[in-house]
């Protein structure tokens, strides 16, 4: 697998790549913009076009892009699913222009609204983004914890999405402590094994290109979004280890979504390393 962890890039480029150069990482993922705003600002094609050169050299790809979490494809409010689409479809320009191979992007919240309808407003909202797609550059929808209302907690809803739209560039980016909170015990060979062959079933694993590895200190099924440290959370050496022996996975793109700092996340990168590697070996 591709390994890597998601880097600050308000700091500029160079001291980003600085930085995955330092963990060494071979893949990478960082936000296009500021998360917590709707505001849009002006793509630096130059200085993307440097990082991608950069990054080349550095052997750190594939790189990704994680959408604002501000981003609602779901929302009953218009207001909110156009200003939504607007930054899916800014980000979707930023990695065209810096050979960005995948924004991954939450899908946002149903509210109090009927499924059926946001799952409606959803699918049009993507049709709309993937209409004008670079070839080159993927939408990757990533699950989530399901909590309350959220769009896309389980296998099956992800596959009606991916039926629904049917576009090559449609992707999926399974996030692990997310895919537990959800329910999938995913800390055995045999949970990992029933988890992949629902998605096999459900979307196809080809569908999924990469991955967020974080281990997670929430209870099975509790719907709850909480990063915690590999293999010191309820998923453990032994679930990632089932992850990474899979043979759907290799080759893929997996990233880090940790907590801390950099001791962390060079902890972290190491443990997964190893695990990486024990496979492998
Ligand atoms: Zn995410
Ligand atoms: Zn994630």
């Amino acid at each position: 697998m591709r390994l890597g962890t998601h880097i600050r890039v308000t700091g500029g480029y160079d001291d980003a790549l600085a930085y995955a150069q330092k963990l060494a990482c071979t893949g990478v993922q960082f936000f296009g913009g500021n998360p917590k705003t709707y505001r849009v600002g002006a793509i630096d094609v130059p200085a993307l076009r440097r990082f991608a050169s950069a990054r080349a050299a550095a052997g750190i790809d594939p790189a990704a892009i994680h959408t604002s979490y501000l981003i609602n494809l779901a929302s009953e409010d218009r207001k909110t699913v156009v200003n939504s689409l607007r930054l899916l479809k800014n980000d979707l320009k930023i990695a065209a222009a810096g050979d960005i191979a995948y924004v991954n992007t939450h899908l946002g919240s149903y509210g109090k609204r009927d499924r059926k309808d946001g799952f409606a407003s959803v699918v049009a909202s993507l049709e709309d983004a993937l209409d004008d797609i670079d070839p080159n550059v993927y939408l990757v929808m990533e699950n989530s914890a399901g909590a309350g209302q959220l769009c896309g907690g389980t296998m099956e809803e992800l596959g009606e999405f991916v039926r629904a739209i049917g576009h090559p560039n449609l992707r999926v980016c399974l996030d692990t402590a997310h895919s537990w909170a959800a329910g999938y015990e995913i800390n055995s060979r045999d949970g990992v094994e029933r988890f992949f062959d629902l998605v096999e079933r459900e979307m196809g694993l080809d569908r999924v290109v990469m991955f967020h590895f974080n281990d997670t200190q929430i209870e099975l099924g509790g719907h709850r979004d909480r990063h915690w440290h590999i293999g010191e959370g309820n998923i453990g050496i032994a679930g990632f280890r089932a992850i990474v022996s899979h043979p759907g996975v290799q080759g893929k793109l997996a990233i880090l979504e940790t907590p801390g700092e950099e001791e962390d996340d060079a902890r972290n990168i190491a443990t997964m390393r190893t695990v990486l590697e024990g496979v492998a070996a």
